[in-house]
């Protein structure tokens, strides 16, 4: 007789949402995590796509800003805006509220969360997850535990990922659109950016994610900031670091084992977001998952990893060329493809099919007015497209 129907490694937003929903469905679930506290060291830029309020609750005292444009700087600073007109195109959240909204939520469905309780072994054959001084089992073991997944290194996934640095800053005085968030490229960071998200006029999260160390992406940020008039003289009230995986097609099903979230590197190759596939699969996976339990075959776990291939493979692989031909682009190339795009209105384009969650809408529009044609140099295009 096992102790729980399921053990969820990891109780961060996509763990917790995954505990709701097979609660919901009336398996004993039992959430493990090692921190004293939820949500805390803050891991996260807080942008959500509008589409989160379709994928998952989210309470308004979370939302410390609503978003409805975006701005793209090349390095040399041509500058590209679009901006949704009716709806808000993101919400900035307080990641650490919401993480806790969420963990309170599975709990009142009934499941039992164990904070302070790091994981140091699972075994994936007999569903068995080892603490330091206790063992518990469980018919299915998930695997929610983020980029630094103990349970994936069963799977020997081996994930790879890249550092991000985030401060939160604040001028004192009325510097941001609090309306638009901003991105910067340059070929130093490509296939990363700068974002600076902000909360009000005066303070704003700026960060970056990179294929370097924290030491760089700090000394990046921190002439981003003294080389900008307008966020020179601002105050750095703290500063964030995490990792984001790099999108692999490993498979994330094993046993009586499943990955899910950041540990399956369920994340957007191109904007290091994680959270809108992380709960749209975390619904996949209970309903599977609950299937599996109630007809006690756990070969049915498979098609979790079926659906979400069929679902997101195309769509992230398409994202990690993108990423690869961003990052092969030098400072020239950027500032020439941005000042064509301008050129083009592109943003109108973007405004229409433009989405934070999902480019190839946006790519197909591209194609078929002939604008990517027009500002990718031959090669480049030949190489994201495959032709
Ligand atoms: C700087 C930065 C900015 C980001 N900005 C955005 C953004 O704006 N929008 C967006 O959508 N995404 C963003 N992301 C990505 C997003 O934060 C992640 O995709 C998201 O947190 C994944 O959720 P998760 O529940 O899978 O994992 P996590 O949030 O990492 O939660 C994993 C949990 O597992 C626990 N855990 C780990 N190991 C163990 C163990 N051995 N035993 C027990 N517990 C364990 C951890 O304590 C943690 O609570 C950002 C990431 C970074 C680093």
């Amino acid at each position: 007789m096992k102790d729980y129907d399921v053990a969820v490694v990891g109780a961060g937003p996509v763990g917790s949402t995954f505990a709701r929903y097979a609660s919901q469905k009336g398996l004993k679930i039992a959430i493990f995590d090692k921190k004293k506290e939820i949500g805390v060291p803050l891991q996260c830029a807080g942008l959500l796509g509008n589409k989160i309020k379709e994928v998952n609750i989210l309470p308004e005292e979370v939302i410390l800003n609503e978003i409805h444009g975006a701005c793209l700087y090349s390095p040399s600073n041509t500058m590209i805006s679009m901006r949704k007109k009716e709806e808000p195109l993101a919400y900035v959240l307080d990641r650490v509220a919401y993480d806790k909204f969420l963990a309170q939520l599975a709990v009142d469905k009934g499941a039992e969360l164990f904070l302070n309780h790091r994981v140091n072994d699972v075994d994936t054959k007999n569903g068995e997850i080892f603490f330091k001084d206790k063992k518990i089992s469980a018919k299915v073991i998930v695997g929610a535990d983020g980029y630094s997944s103990i349970v994936s290194n069963k799977f020997k996934n081996n994930l790879k990922t890249v550092q991000a640095a985030q401060y939160l800053v604040d001028t004192g005085k009325d510097t941001f659109n609090d309306d638009y968030f901003q991105v910067n490229v340059n070929s130093e960071i490509s296939p990363g950016f700068i974002w600076t998200i902000p909360l009000s006029e005066s303070t704003a999260r700026i960060g970056l994610f990179a294929n370097s160390s924290y030491k760089s992406l700090n000394i990046i940020l921190n002439n981003f900031l003294e080389s900008n008039e307008k966020l020179k003289d601002a105050e750095i009230l703290k500063k964030y670091y995490g990792k984001i995986p790099l999108y692999d097609s490993k498979d994330i099903v094993k046993d009586r084992a499943i990955l899910l979230g950041d540990s399956a590197s369920q994340v957007k190759p191109t904007t290091g977001g994680g959270l809108i596939i992380g709960f749209i699969c975390a619904k996949i996976a209970a309903e599977i998952v609950s299937e599996a339990i109630n007809s006690n075959n756990m070969n049915i776990l498979k098609e979790y990893q079926k659906q979400f291939k069929k679902m997101y493979n195309n769509e992230l692989k398409l994202q990690l060329k993108v990423q690869e031909t961003y990052g092969s682009l030098s400072d020239e190339d950027l500032d020439s493809v941005i000042l064509k795009l301008k050129e083009k209105e592109v943003g109108k384009i973007v405004s229409e099919y433009g989405d934070l969650d999902s480019q190839s809408p946006l790519v197909i529009n591209l194609l078929k007015s002939g604008i990517l044609f027009s500002v990718l140099p031959k090669l480049l295009f030949r190489k994201i497209f495959g032709l």
